[in-house]
């Protein structure tokens, strides 16, 4: 969304709140949280009722951003920052809201984008490889170095990206985790370490990518992942470290603007924000 079009929506809360409304509803129509029901009185200050179960609700209950306290117009400011890729000390300035709020919001937003992120194998051309990200100590580059996190990621050649936290990063991981994520027959595309042997053997074309002779041998590389590994650990660094419960959002949120990355992203994370939670399993 335009600068313009944003302060629009920011100016006059009946615009927001129509369009949250039209992103929310099933085609616009208001229905129950609690009971899924169309029947609706309105009430004063925003509020509804149920005709069949009676449960009072507002525009905002039941969706990720109607578990706070923080109204649409911050709402909407928080997402503008986190959709320009501000961090939550950033957003607590700028908003003024407390750090924890913003934190909060910010993982809310994540969360919400998750959720969103729809599943479906990876085909025709693949590039896979792992790294090693986040961590608060300096140095120790390379497979294996203290404090970091094993990531794994597929990216489709001119399609979309997944990647994921694994365990380590034996030849039996990131077999499991493309055998997830990769339709079988798939051409794969790696770099020469050995723990990528075994694809072969399970139903995958494999090629391999000598760095050491050649950067990219035509259609040979995985630049395409490099590119996304370096900008995550740029993103890693603003954040000054990421604990690691929190870790996955974060990566998961690269993947998210990896994907969509020519859409309207703050169309898309509003949408995201507005609609339901789901039950927990
Ligand atoms: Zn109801």
């Amino acid at each position: 969304m335009r600068v313009k079009a944003f302060e629009q929506l920011i100016s006059r809360e009946a615009v927001a709140r129509r369009l949250v409304r039209w992103l929310r509803d099933k085609k616009g129509r208001r229905f129950c949280p609690g009971c899924q029901g169309r029947v609706i009185y309105r009430l004063a200050e925003g509020r509804f009722r149920c005709g069949r179960c009676r449960y009072t609700f507002g525009a905002l209950t039941g969706t990720w951003v109607g578990q706070s306290r923080v109204t649409l117009p911050t709402w909407l400011w928080l997402i503008k920052l986190f959709e320009l890729e501000g961090t939550a000390h950033q957003a607590a300035v700028q908003v003024g809201v407390s750090y924890p709020t913003a934190l909060r919001a910010f993982t809310t937003l994540r969360r919400a984008i998750l959720a969103q992120e729809a599943p479906g194998l990876l085909r025709c051309e693949v590039e896979a490889d792992e790294s090693y990200l986040g961590g608060v100590r300096k140095g120790n580059r390379g497979r294996g170095a203290a404090g970091k996190i094993p990531v794994f990621g597929i990216l489709e050649r001119q399609g979309r990206v997944v990647v994921t936290v694994v365990p380590n990063v034996t030849g039996k991981t990131l077999l499991d985790e493309t055998v997830k994520m990769v339709k079988r027959g798939t051409l794969v595309y790696t770099d020469k370490w050995q723990a990528y042997d075994a694809r072969t053997f399970c139903g995958y074309r494999h090629l391999k990518v000598d760095h050491g002779r050649r950067f990219s041998h035509g259609k040979v590389h995985i630049n395409g992942l490099e590119g996304l590994w370096s900008y995550a650990k740029g993103k890693l660094l603003k954040h000054h470290g990421v604990s690691p419960h929190r870790f996955p959002l974060y990566l998961y949120e690269m993947q998210f603007r990896s994907n969509h990355r020519r859409q309207d992203l703050f169309h898309l994370i509003l949408h995201a924000a507005v609609q339901p939670v789901p039950d927990p399993l």
